[in-house]
Protein backbone atom coordinates (compact mmCIF):
# COMPACT_ATOMS: atom_id res chain seq x y z
CA UNK A 1 0.00 0.00 0.00
CA UNK A 2 2.85 2.50 0.77
CA UNK A 3 4.56 1.28 -1.98
CA UNK A 4 1.59 2.48 -4.40
CA UNK A 5 0.85 5.79 -2.85
CA UNK A 6 4.57 6.81 -3.11
CA UNK A 7 4.60 5.45 -6.90
CA UNK A 8 1.57 7.84 -7.15
CA UNK A 9 3.63 10.38 -5.24
CA UNK A 10 6.18 10.33 -7.54
CA UNK A 11 3.92 10.32 -10.43
CA UNK A 12 2.61 13.17 -9.63
CA UNK A 13 6.09 14.99 -8.75
CA UNK A 14 7.33 13.93 -12.70
CA UNK A 15 3.91 15.78 -13.69
CA UNK A 16 5.03 18.98 -12.06
CA UNK A 17 8.76 18.75 -13.33
CA UNK A 18 7.17 17.57 -16.49
CA UNK A 19 5.08 20.92 -16.73
CA UNK A 20 7.68 23.10 -15.22
CA UNK A 21 10.16 21.66 -17.93
CA UNK A 22 7.74 22.37 -20.85
CA UNK A 23 7.14 25.88 -19.21
CA UNK A 24 10.89 26.72 -19.21
CA UNK A 25 11.53 25.57 -22.98
CA UNK A 26 8.57 27.76 -24.21
CA UNK A 27 9.84 30.37 -21.88
CA UNK A 28 13.06 30.02 -23.76
CA UNK A 29 11.99 29.56 -26.76
CA UNK A 30 9.65 32.36 -26.63
CA UNK A 31 12.77 34.43 -25.33
CA UNK A 32 14.75 33.10 -28.56
CA UNK A 33 12.04 34.18 -30.77
CA UNK A 34 11.87 37.70 -29.72
CA UNK A 35 15.62 38.24 -29.34
CA UNK A 36 15.62 36.97 -33.00
CA UNK A 37 12.48 39.70 -34.23
CA UNK A 38 15.06 42.06 -32.43
CA UNK A 39 12.48 42.92 -29.94
CA UNK A 40 12.84 43.51 -25.98
CA UNK A 41 13.70 39.51 -25.17
CA UNK A 42 13.60 40.55 -21.93
CA UNK A 43 10.61 41.85 -21.85
CA UNK A 44 8.93 38.41 -23.55
CA UNK A 45 11.28 36.67 -20.77
CA UNK A 46 9.63 38.26 -17.87
CA UNK A 47 5.89 38.26 -19.26
CA UNK A 48 6.11 34.37 -20.05
CA UNK A 49 7.90 33.79 -16.62
CA UNK A 50 5.39 35.38 -14.90
CA UNK A 51 2.34 35.65 -16.96
CA UNK A 52 2.93 32.16 -18.30
CA UNK A 53 4.64 31.70 -22.27
CA UNK A 54 1.40 32.47 -23.20
CA UNK A 55 1.41 36.10 -22.43
CA UNK A 56 4.79 35.86 -24.21
CA UNK A 57 3.68 34.35 -27.24
CA UNK A 58 0.52 37.27 -27.45
CA UNK A 59 3.53 39.96 -26.84
CA UNK A 60 5.85 38.61 -29.32
CA UNK A 61 2.87 38.27 -32.36
CA UNK A 62 2.00 41.79 -31.50
CA UNK A 63 4.66 43.94 -31.19
CA UNK A 64 6.13 44.44 -34.89
CA UNK A 65 9.41 46.00 -34.81
CA UNK A 66 10.66 49.13 -36.67
CA UNK A 67 13.97 49.10 -37.92
CA UNK A 68 15.37 51.79 -36.36
CA UNK A 69 19.52 52.08 -35.56
CA UNK A 70 21.56 54.89 -33.94
CA UNK A 71 24.54 56.14 -36.71
CA UNK A 72 27.68 57.88 -35.32
CA UNK A 73 27.65 61.63 -36.54
CA UNK A 74 30.50 64.35 -36.09
CA UNK A 75 29.06 67.79 -35.73
CA UNK A 76 31.25 70.94 -36.27
CA UNK A 77 29.90 73.59 -33.62
CA UNK A 78 30.62 75.96 -35.95
CA UNK A 79 29.75 75.53 -39.61
CA UNK A 80 26.75 73.19 -38.22
CA UNK A 81 28.15 70.73 -40.63
CA UNK A 82 27.45 66.80 -40.16
CA UNK A 83 30.03 64.50 -40.54
CA UNK A 84 29.93 60.48 -41.11
CA UNK A 85 33.34 59.88 -40.66
CA UNK A 86 35.71 61.35 -37.62
CA UNK A 87 37.88 63.62 -37.58
CA UNK A 88 40.08 65.65 -35.10
CA UNK A 89 38.83 68.99 -36.39
CA UNK A 90 36.42 69.91 -39.17
CA UNK A 91 37.68 69.92 -42.36
CA UNK A 92 35.68 72.52 -43.77
CA UNK A 93 36.59 74.89 -41.07
CA UNK A 94 39.99 73.73 -41.15
CA UNK A 95 40.20 75.48 -44.67
CA UNK A 96 39.30 78.64 -43.16
CA UNK A 97 42.08 77.96 -40.99
CA UNK A 98 40.04 77.13 -38.11
CA UNK A 99 40.78 74.07 -35.71
CA UNK A 100 37.25 73.22 -34.73
CA UNK A 101 36.72 69.98 -32.66
CA UNK A 102 34.18 67.64 -34.00
CA UNK A 103 31.49 66.77 -31.05
CA UNK A 104 30.03 63.43 -31.48
CA UNK A 105 26.40 62.74 -31.67
CA UNK A 106 23.79 59.85 -32.27
CA UNK A 107 21.24 60.32 -35.01
CA UNK A 108 18.54 57.96 -35.13
CA UNK A 109 18.02 55.93 -38.69
CA UNK A 110 15.06 53.94 -39.75
ZN1 LIG B 1 33.06 73.42 -39.45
Amino acid sequence: MSLFYSALLNFEEMDILLAALIYTIATLIITYLAWKKRISWKKAFLLSLLLTPFAGAIYYSNTHILYTYKEARYKCQRCGFYFTTENEYCPHCAKDGVKVPLIKTYATMT
